[in-house]
């Protein structure tokens, strides 16, 4: 990732956070967000600071992902300051956290309001920021890259060809936002059964745009009933078992940001 120094102005909240990576797809139900967690709990593993921001006002998928002692945000009453809760060693912060009706869940716009909440929660020292788009290209999207100097991004895709036209939309944008994706994640991309390999979606989506995009990493993940259990059981699998195949492919997509 590119690193940005404390000089190149991060809003409030983020000063000095060095790394904040936005992990992005153009659909739901990808598999963006177990990839955004897990890929944070691979960073704290691998000895960094780490906190993981969850953008998705409508459908906030951290708290089904991981169950913090204390699932709410506190707010300093005087500062607004929000103070992210913390599970494993990773500072989180969600709307799912806010609780209904908060007073920081009122905002004339959605953009506006996870905006504010990114930039105001008091993050402190983190060497990596993980940022969990909400899926598309869209407003808020372009409202978040433009108030947040990101460091890097990956784009999170599966194998159809629909997907593909998607992914070089979430490219361009965070291209034209001169934030370099670092990596294209091809979730879903097959499972094995009985020693042998299924591809249920098709292949070679992810080698296209890898190609297409001159993107110097490509990191597949197969369909793995454990990812799926361990995050809806609200431990991610990387916390649960950092030794599984699966946890190892996520060191790899880690050393590549
Ligand atoms: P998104 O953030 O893109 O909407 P999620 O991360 O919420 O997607 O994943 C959607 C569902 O698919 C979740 O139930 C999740 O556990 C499951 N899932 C994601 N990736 C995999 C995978 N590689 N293998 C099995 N299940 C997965």
């Amino acid at each position: 990732a590119r690193p940005i120094t404390p000089e190149s102005g991060r809003p409030g909240g983020l000063q000095n956070v060095i790394n904040i990576l936005a992990v992005s797809s153009c659909k739901g139900g990808v598999g963006k967000s177990t990839v955004a967690v897990n890929l944070a709990y691979t960073l704290a593993q691998m000895g960094a600071k780490v906190g993981i921001f969850d953008a998705d006002v409508y459908g906030p998928s951290l708290p089904l992902m991981v169950t913090p002692e204390i699932p709410i945000l506190e707010m300093d009453p005087e500062t607004k300051a929000i103070k992210p809760t913390e599970y494993e060693g990773v500072k989180v912060v969600s709307f799912g956290f806010a609780g209904q009706g908060s007073a920081i869940m009122r905002g004339p716009m959605v953009s506006g309001l996870i905006t504010q909440m990114l930039t105001t929660a008091q993050w402190g020292n983190l060497d990596y920021l993980v940022v969990d788009f909400p899926p598309g290209t869209g407003d808020i999207q372009l409202t978040l890259c433009q108030t947040v100097a990101f460091s890097a991004a990956v784009i999170v895709t599966t194998p159809q060809k629909m997907a593909f036209i998607d992914v070089a939309k979430g490219i361009r944008m965070f291209a034209k936002l001169v934030v370099p994706c670092v990596a294209v994640v091809e979730n879903m991309s097959y499972f094995e059964a009985e020693g042998k390999r299924y591809f249920p979606f098709g292949s070679g989506s992810g080698e296209r745009i890898q190609q297409d995009f001159g993107l110097p990493n490509l990191v597949r993940f197969p369909i793995v009933q454990d990812l799926s259990a361990a995050g809806d059981g609200g431990r991610p699998l990387v916390v649960s078992d950092p030794l599984c195949s699966t946890s190892r492919t996520f060191m790899e997509l880690g050393a590549s940001v």
